[in-house]
């Protein structure tokens, strides 16, 4: 708000140096202002672009489902990954995990997960590891 006023005292100071006939003072004042202008729409878009950026994580993280071990994607009711929890909690990458044997192999990472029984696949929807796991959202992850 101080800032906006500051501004706005600015342009008035510009206008009054031309007013005077003093061309000089107003172009100097009205330089600044408009590398400030600049700057401020190059901020603006930065933010914008960091709140896309924060809305497809939110999106992301609801269409996550952990299941104790691994993460899943929840896409049009259907399941896909698994993905490394690792991977994910740390940097915010979803990394497929790659199947070897009795176990899923990050080969991002090297973590080694073990794939579930029979009975835990059989859980139901928001069983005791289902949705109602909170984690924290990377948020800017380059
Ligand atoms: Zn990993």
């Amino acid at each position: 708000m101080l800032n906006r006023m500051l501004k706005a005292a600015a342009f008035k100071k510009a206008f009054a140096h031309l007013a005077a006939g003093e061309t000089d003072e107003g172009r100097h004042l009205l330089e600044d202002l408009q590398a400030e202008y600049v700057a401020l729409c190059d901020e603006n878009k930065a933010l914008k672009r960091q709140l896309i950026e924060v809305a497809e994580i939110v999106d992301l993280s609801e269409a996550l489902e952990f299941d104790g071990r691994t993460y899943w994607l929840v896409e049009d009711m259907r399941r896909k990954g698994p993905f490394c929890q690792l991977c994910y909690d740390k940097d915010g990458l979803l990394i497929r995990l790659q199947e070897k044997e009795a176990r899923w192999r990050c080969l991002s990472c090297d973590s080694n997960y073990d794939k579930p029984s029979r009975d835990e696949l059989s859980l139901p929807e928001g069983g005791p590891q289902g949705h109602a796991q909170h984690r924290v959202i990377p948020l800017f992850v380059k």
